[in-house]
């Protein structure tokens, strides 16, 4: 079998903060890899924090996951590094299996590769056995990453923009900047699907700036005509947030842009905040101090500590789409919806639902005193050109 490793710092409210996996902690889980393969089996660190192991004799999916429970234990133990922090470590293991899924180690080597992949995107700390979808899987998510490398240059990206409305005078509050990318090769492509990838490459960082820029200077525009649109909000992906220069590169744009902080917001999710809640409150702190409103995007999908949310610097509370979906009609997400409100306003937050397509929800969320909107009923995400109706 062969068995292709990656690890991950395991991160924890208040764990690890400030930790990386050092040299140090690699040696020592490579040791700790080799005690549990036999004499004749290959373990090798391959780059990074990645490893493979080639076990022999193992040639059906039973034996294999023995071989990987076996592998899995060695992150049952912390590492003890030299500062004496006790730290822990995830894997994503990914199994290809000789004959059936490869003749040559190459392709071994790939599908085990890809096997690891989907085993990441199910979650850390998961195994996955290479099926052949992945294959196919795989070759798409390669295309797409080398498409998206060229996509800013070739101006493939664009920004539409949703409006925001008070529900109770409906009138336009803001717009939500929502990236577009159409490569011409492989059409109109989702940011709920790129996005991840853009992550994963270390491209999100250019991205997310240039969208930040984008967006600044498309209200630099509605404002020299004179046009209100109260406030751009901007999703921030997470690795935006946990970059040390974020605050200072947002300070950068609104100087570049001449936009007024005051007509900026920031988008950020729940899960997010709560991965580095210490760090995102001294982030966020500053932001908000400069005049950004900030929002916490699809709440109640991640798993907020109430504690910290009191401490978090935000300004409003975004209910994610899934729980306005069916309301009033479903009693779990009318409830749910009904918790949002009354817990943010507790915390003297607004509340604004997104994903609102009838008026049925759209009276229901104003009667419970939602303060704001965003859907398909009033609008759905359009050009800059196209929303004079929403502009004053
Ligand atoms: P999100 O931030 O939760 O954005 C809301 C999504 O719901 C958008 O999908 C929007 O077009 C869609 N939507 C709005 N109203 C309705 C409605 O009434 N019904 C339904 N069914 N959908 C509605 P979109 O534009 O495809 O974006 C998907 C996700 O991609 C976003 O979810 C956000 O997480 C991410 N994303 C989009 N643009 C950016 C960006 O510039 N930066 C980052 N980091 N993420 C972005
Ligand atoms: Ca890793
Ligand atoms: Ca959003
Ligand atoms: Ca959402």
């Amino acid at each position: 079998a062969t068995v292709m490793i990656d690890v991950d710092l395991f991160k924890h409210i208040n764990d690890s903060f400030g930790h990386s996996i050092g040299d140090e902690m690699l040696v020592e889980l490579a040791k700790r890899l080799r005690s549990q393969v036999g004499d004749q089996d290959v373990l090798s660190r391959i780059g990074g924090d990645e490893f493979v192991a080639l076990i022999s004799g193992i040639d059906n999916s039973e034996d294999a996951t023995v071989a990987i429970h076996q592998l899995r234990q060695v992150f049952e133990q912390p590492f003890i590094v030299s500062t004496g922090d006790h730290l822990r470590l995830t894997a994503s293991m990914g199994v290809s299996l000789y004959p059936s899924d490869g003749a040559d180690a190459d392709t071994l080597l790939r599908n085990a590769d890809a096997a690891m992949y989907r085993a990441k995107n199910d979650g850390r700390n998961n195994y996955a056995f290479y099926t052949e979808s992945l294959t196919q899987q795989s070759f798409e998510h390669l295309k797409l990453q080398s498409a998206l490398y060229g996509a800013i240059e070739q101006n493939a990206l664009y920004l539409m923009y949703q409006p925001k409305l008070d529900l109770v005078s409906r009138k336009t509050v803001g717009f939500e900047a929502l990236l577009r990318w159409h490569d011409p090769q492989l059409g109109l492509i989702s940011p709920a699907v790129f996005i991840p990838v853009a992550e994963k490459i270390g491209l999100i960082h250019e991205i997310g700036l240039w969208v930040l820029e984008t967006a600044c200077r498309q209200g630099m525009r509605w404002l020299s005509e004179g046009k209100h649109f109260g406030r751009i909000a901007v999703n921030v992906a997470g690795q935006q947030l946990q970059r040390s220069s974020f605050v200072d590169d947002v300070k950068r744009v609104l100087a570049e842009t001449g936009l007024p902080a005051k007509h900026l917001e920031l988008e950020v999710t729940e899960s997010v905040m709560m991965q580095n809640p210490d760090l995102a409150i001294r982030d966020l702190k500053l932001l908000g101090d400069l005049g950004i409103e900030l929002s916490v995007d699809d709440f109640g999908t991640g798993y907020s500590s109430l504690n910290y949310l009191k401490k978090l610097p935000i300004h409003k509370l975004k209910i994610d789409q899934s729980f306005v979906r069916d309301i009033p009609f479903d009693t779990n997400n009318t409830a749910i919806a009904k918790a949002v409100i009354a817990l943010g306003h507790a915390l003297k937050l607004d509340i604004i639902a997104e994903g609102v397509e009838t008026k049925e929800q759209a009276d229901f969320l104003q009667q419970n005193q939602c303060d704001q909107a965003q859907g398909y009923l009033f609008s759905r995400p359009q050009l800059p050109e196209d929303l004079d109706a929403f502009l004053s």
